[in-house]
């Protein structure tokens, strides 16, 4: 039923803007053409805004339960043995923590865990010790790490030194690459380090020469750029970590940052750069595709954005199935419970179901189901084609 605003008395309320009718059960507010409702109401009819008759629980509080009755496969292990490109996992420098991953990654069928801390000199051969002396030491690779710091005229020729002893010392290439560079890292002058900085030209420069790839995290969200307003679709993580309003005034943006990156992209073609987190482009998947297109020398990982692979399951399985060279397995945080998360969204068809953490995303989840062809490379195929230091043998054809 339609029913039109009548009976009421129409009072002009100037700071709103609107109209108010009062009416049985509540107020109702009619909105003039682009406005919104006033805060407290939500829209019940076309251009009429009405306030609940109960105080609307906060956004963190509510948790209404599906009653959608739909298939549903759990995926507790990948279906094909998988390599997490992006792990940052507990500190592995003793046998009994690396025997506590290792048990973890067995029940996922993670076989290969890339620890990815940005390591480097002694902390980098540390780990490698500890690996090494393990009885697991096939489970694990490391990436070494880049010191950004009084980058100068002789900054280049030391960062390379540093990359080649890392390189020898046993790490199979760098990263991640923090977000801080671009956003935070500065110079001795106390301006900003550009991602395309041209003193940093000699280490880009360097990974083709020894044939290592560089995993790179750049920018962050968009919406982390963005005013924290209620339009904001990541307000409640931005409420909660001061760290990622990465909206100040003055601040470098979202886009400067991308613009520095593919400038740098561009001018080293020979360097293999997997761009984390999907380069940021996941919730914009002609612009991921733009970026692969441009740049041969580019792939992508999925580390923490499966909240936009789930949440547009039809042009994802045909991003993934387009770009199925380009795209590798990682997921950042390593909570094992997470993982099959990912399996499900990949592996199944199954519908509107939970994500994991809602201050991500207030959205569910739909699978991709993505062949098997296309999960093998996902999986491990390309990162064992990107980064030759991982353990070549024993995976699946
Ligand atoms: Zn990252």
């Amino acid at each position: 039923m339609n029913r039109p605003l009548i009976g009421g008395v129409a009072v002009a309320v100037a700071a709103l803007g609107v109209a108010i009718a009062a009416q049985r059960g509540g107020n109702r507010v009619r909105l003039s053409a682009g406005q919104e409702c006033p805060p407290g109401r939500t829209e019940t009819r076309p251009g009429v805004c009405q306030a609940p008759e109960f105080p609307p629980p906060s956004i963190v509080d509510y948790r209404p339960r599906s009653t959608l009755v739909t298939a549903e496969h759990s995926v507790p292990r990948s279906k094909f043995p998988s390599i997490d490109i992006h792990g940052h996992p507990p500190p592995l420098t003793s046998i009994e923590s690396i025997d506590r991953v290792v048990a973890e990654m067995d029940k996922l069928n993670l076989r290969l865990m890339v620890s990815a801390d940005n390591s480097s000199g002694d902390r980098l051969t540390r780990a490698l010790a500890a690996i090494n002396a393990s009885p697991h030491k096939d489970r694990f690779r490391v990436l070494g790490g880049i010191n950004f710091s009084n980058v100068g005229p002789d900054w280049g020729a030391r960062a390379v030194a540093q990359l080649e002893a890392d390189i020898k010392a046993g790490a199979v290439g760098v990263g991640e690459v923090p977000k801080s560079f671009g956003l935070r890292n500065r110079k001795p002058d106390g301006s900003r380090l550009r991602i395309d900085d041209p003193e940093l030209d000699p280490i880009w420069a360097a990974f083709a020469r020894l044939g290592v790839p560089v995993f790179i995290h750049t920018a962050e969200p968009q919406e982390f750029f963005q005013p924290l307003d209620l339009h904001n679709e990541r307000w409640l993580e931005l409420a909660l970590f001061a760290d990622r309003r990465n909206n100040q005034p003055g601040g470098v943006t979202f886009e400067e940052l991308l613009t520095e990156r593919n400038n740098v992209f561009r001018r080293h073609p020979k360097t293999s750069f997997i761009a984390a987190h999907f380069g940021w482009h996941a919730n914009d998947l002609a612009r991921a595709a733009k970026m692969l297109d441009d740049f041969a020398n580019v792939t992508v990982e999925v580390g923490a954005i499966l909240y936009d692979v789930g949440r547009q399951p039809r042009a994802a399985r045909d991003f993934f199935i387009k770009y199925q060279d380009r795209i590798l397995f990682g997921k950042d945080a390593f909570e094992p419970s997470e993982y099959p998360y990912y399996w499900r969204v990949f592996e199944t068809a199954d519908e509107y179901f939970d994500y994991y953490r809602d201050y991500h995303a207030f959205w569910k989840l739909y699978g991709i189901n993505l062949p098997d062809d296309v999960l093998k490379k996902l999986y491990y195929k390309n990162a064992l084609r990107i980064v030759k230091g991982l353990p070549q043998n024993g995976w699946p054809q």
